[in-house]
């Protein structure tokens, strides 16, 4: 079935890497020792844990006793921002594991500033900067700042070591929900003076319910939840070996192979973006993707469109997956002030690495296709 799916939902999820399923197998099978356990087969467990260690840690130029595996970047966003003291100042168009866990702060009595990008999704350091001087929270002296790298939604990549730097020149935490970067783009935690980190592997052809939380060396640490003595009490519970030696092996492919997928990604959003913007009438880019592309077109509903597309086997996604179903118009959209008949006629496709040209042109004529078709039942 696999074999003839269009994917091109890879900001949802990625499809799990083979030479990954191979590093996670003995830890669902033969090897199923404890790792905090006190014998060999404990041990070999613990080893793989420690492995994937590195090569997460590897990835992004930080020391592995800075890395902290939980289930996913939702639950590393909230370690991040619960237990952290201070103001907050985040964004407008952040993933909701950021925005509703900011407001469940807000609620609980700490002061809160949401940047809004500008109208081509974008966030800089002048609007942190902006934040600082003109937010009740911003003037609090001390906090957390917590801006993604690459917007779920639209794309956009974000100025991280410049907003990094404006966060520390008012001596607050910067903290980067990395989610859509990891794996496919150079990240150096030490080089852009990031303290905190969160991902996600099934974002990066590994295993789904596993992610990280990067803390730098000297960052206060406390976990959300209470227990054992696991990833050194920050994450208690027993360890996902097998999730974990997937992300390693994840991680450690991507340091490989990401920078050339990076360029090939780039031609076939390129045609994509081309070809749909000549094409289709009436379209438009929402944001500045390059991998992520996110459309509108006026007089379409983009779930009908995305579920006609599902009927020729292509997969795509309208605003984000967390939003589907819901049929509100995406809070991303919304934040860069895109009118409501554009965002309802959303549709985002993200490309990966097992994407062809020959997918991209067949998905590309199926779209114009589609689109004439359903503005000319809805005249
Ligand atoms: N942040 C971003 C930017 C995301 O895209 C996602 C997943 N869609 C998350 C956080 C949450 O990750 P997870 O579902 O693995 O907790």
């Amino acid at each position: 079935m696999l074999e003839n799916l269009v994917y091109f939902d890879n900001a949802a999820t990625t499809r799990t890497d083979t030479k990954v399923l191979e590093a996670m197998l003995p830890y669902l099978g033969a090897s199923y020792g404890n790792a905090s356990a006190k014998y060999s087969i404990g041990f070999e467990a613990r080893k793989a844990v420690n492995t994937a260690r590195e090569q997460v840690a590897a990835l992004i130029g930080a020391y592995p006793d800075e890395i902290y595996f939980t289930s996913g970047a939702t639950e590393s966003n909230n370690i991040a921002l619960r237990h952290q003291e201070g103001a907050l100042i985040t964004s407008e168009a952040e993933h909701p594991s950021v925005l509703n866990t900011a407001r469940y702060c807000q609620s609980k009595g700490r002061a809160a500033a949401y940047i809004k990008p500008d109208m081509s999704g974008r966030i800089g350091a002048d609007n942190l900067k902006k934040a600082f001087e003109g937010t009740a929270a911003g003037r609090t002296g001390m906090g957390l700042v917590s801006l993604m790298y690459v917007n779920n939604e639209l794309g956009n990549v974000y100025p991280i070591s410049e907003l990094a730097d404006t966060a520390h020149m008012h001596g607050w935490i910067f903290h980067t929900d990395a989610v859509q970067a990891l794996g496919h783009m150079e990240i150096d935690v030490k080089k852009s003076g990031i303290d905190m980190l969160s991902a996600s592997a099934h974002k990066l052809y590994g295993p789904k319910g596993i992610g990280l939380l990067y803390v730098r060396r000297g960052i206060k640490k406390e976990g959300l939840l209470k227990g054992g003595s696991q990833e050194r009490g920050m994450r208690p519970g027993t360890e996902n070996a097998a999730g974990i030696a997937g992300f390693g092996k994840a991680c450690e492919i991507a340091k490989e192979s990401m920078k050339e997928n990076a360029v090939r990604e780039k031609e076939i959003a390129g045609f994509l973006k081309e070809y749909i913007l000549k094409n289709i009438p009436d379209s438009v880019q929402n944001g500045e993707g390059e991998r992520i592309l996110n459309f509108s077109f006026r007089g379409i509903n983009g779930t009908s469109l995305a579920l006609r597309l599902d009927m020729e086997g292509i997969c795509v996604s309208t605003g984000s997956a967390c939003s589907l179903g819901t049929e509100e118009i995406s809070h991303v959209l919304r934040s860069i002030g895109l009118d409501e008949t554009l965002a309802e006629g959303s549709l985002r496709i993200s490309i990966g690495k097992y994407n062809t040209l020959d997918e991209a042109e067949y998905a590309a004529k199926k779209i114009s296709e589609l689109v004439s078709e359903l503005r000319a039942l809805t005249v």
